[in-house]
């Protein structure tokens, strides 16, 4: 498998992800349509996602719990947009046990419900708040076009849940969670991220805002990376969640819930992957070196072999994560390309001339061929391993910002705008408008992804800039990011 070629990126997009993602061995498409099989490497990969994020929640006062996967289907029409926003998505089971169920359960397709349900009975006074939550787990929504990682019908993720006594600490939450997918994205996944606000079209069904973090693929398109919702008192009220303030009064919480799933490795894929296949971010890699032993005769492989295995023990030592490519019968060549496709950051090859003198070859995945390549001497080696991972955690977040800025432009007409979004994000004044909004996906195919909280300099003193909307020549006052997305 690994010998043959990609498509090229340029030939075709769609191919090169659907063709990397099987020879990489992240996922499998399952015998139940739109189900994906997520393979070793693919989840350990979502294992450091895990645990990258996971540390940042803990961090900041959260705690993991597990709510059920099975939720009673009237739960789900207890808030009236949520149940008009994910009723057709719903996987429903009807039988348990041979017999019809007095009550449909709906399979979970997230869980505010649920986690409502429970908070009406566990919160009492203000002294319950606030509470601080996540689970990790798995979510179903029936997906008519699938593709593995970026749609598909079971997705695994984290779904953070809070309530709040105030509407302020729930809008601090929501955009505290912002800021810590923010920053993972960039420091860990190395990729640039745009923070910022959805349209009241593009929102979560039954929050009162949601804010997003979306990022530029390869091909210019956008993908939705994660989400945090300011659900305000609507899940509150449609599940008594109240407490006692210090008055003595009644009063309902304020919630949140904000959530980032597998969906992310389809990013990774999509940001930093090349025609030779994945570029992964050194923080993340399953396996941040590989070492590929060359040799011919019995005689050398003693040598090679033993040098290798100190190569690796010494790695180890110093936690970096390596692996050592033991495989018979497959030549360096081959396991080069291997190791290339999954995406590998650096490779270490050691022959018996690098055994006489006492040094190894090392190879960055993000510079291909020669210029790639070092010697580095046995004595600097996990120096020298530790100083070419930073680099290229760093070379790959510094490419994705340059393509990513390259192709972000500020149209100055609607003429302009629609050909800025043929390829890449267009960022422009929008009046607001839900219509100018639906005009605009009509013409161009690209949706308004998010009003940056990072918006232009007032031109004169007051709350921000203002210009005429890129569509409708209406007074605007904030630029947002338009793009053809995933
Ligand atoms: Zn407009």
């Amino acid at each position: 498998m690994a010998d043959q070629k990609l498509p090229t990126r340029a030939e075709d997009f769609s191919e090169w992800y659907n063709q990397l993602v099987l020879r990489a061995e992240l996922a499998d498409y399952a015998p139940v349509r739109g189900c994906m099989v997520v393979r070793p490497y693919g989840w350990t990969l979502w294992e450091n996602i895990q645990q990258a994020l996971d540390r940042r929640f803990k961090a900041t006062g959260h705690v993991n719990a597990a709510f059920p996967l099975f939720i009673p289907r009237s739960f789900i029409d207890k808030e009236k947009s949520h149940v008009a926003g994910f009723s057709p998505e719903l996987a429903v089971v009807t039988h348990g046990g041979g017999e019809e169920l007095a009550e449909p359960l709906v399979v979970r397709p997230t869980s505010e419900t649920i986690i409502g349900h429970m908070w009406a009975k566990w919160i009492q006074s203000y002294r319950d708040l606030p509470i601080l939550m996540n689970q990790w787990n798995s979510v179903v929504r029936w997906e008519l076009r699938t593709k593995l990682f970026l749609r598909t019908l079971e997705f695994f993720w984290q779904e953070g849940h809070t309530a709040h006594a105030t509407s302020e600490e729930g809008e601090a939450e929501t955009r505290q969670m912002l800021d810590i997918y923010t920053d993972f994205a960039v420091n860990d996944a190395a990729i640039p991220v745009i923070p910022g606000k959805k349209s009241d079209a593009e929102r979560f069904a039954g929050a009162q805002h949601t804010y997003s973090i979306e990022a530029m693929m390869g091909d210019g398109k956008a993908l939705q990376s994660g989400t945090s919702h300011n659900l305000g008192q609507n899940f509150a009220k449609a599940f008594e969640i109240r407490y006692l303030d210090q008055q003595g009064q009644l009063q309902h919480c304020w919630t949140t819930s904000w959530g980032l799933s597998t969906r992310f490795i389809g990013a990774i894929i999509m940001v930093h992957g090349d025609d030779q296949g994945l570029i992964l971010p050194p923080k993340l890699a399953p396996f941040q070196v590989v070492i590929v032993p060359i040799f011919k005769t019995d005689a050398e492989q003693v040598q090679v072999m033993d040098a290798a295995r100190q190569v690796q023990a010494e790695l180890t030592a110093a936690s970096v994560r390596v692996k050592l490519d033991t495989r018979d019968g497959m030549t360096p060549g081959f396991k080069f390309n291997d190791w290339e496709m999954r995406g590998v950051p650096v490779r270490i090859e050691i022959g018996p001339k690098d055994v006489a003198k006492g040094s190894v070859v090392a190879a960055r995945r993000d510079r291909p061929g020669k210029e790639g390549k070092t010697f580095v001497q046995r004595g600097e080696l996990v120096a020298k391993v530790q100083e070419l991972l930073t680099d290229v955690q760093a070379a790959l977040l510094k490419g994705a910002t340059e393509f990513r800025d390259a192709n972000t432009r500020e149209p100055n007409d609607y003429a302009e705008f629609q050909k800025a979004v043929e390829f890449g994000f267009a960022r422009a004044w929008w009046c607001g408008n839900a219509d100018c909004e639906a005009k605009i996906k009509e013409d161009t195919r690209a949706t308004m992804r998010c009003i940056p909280l990072e918006q232009p300099a007032p031109a004169t003193p007051g709350p921000g800039g203002s210009g005429k909307c890129i569509h409708c020549g209406q007074p605007a006052t904030v630029k947002a990011i338009f793009a053809r997305a995933y």
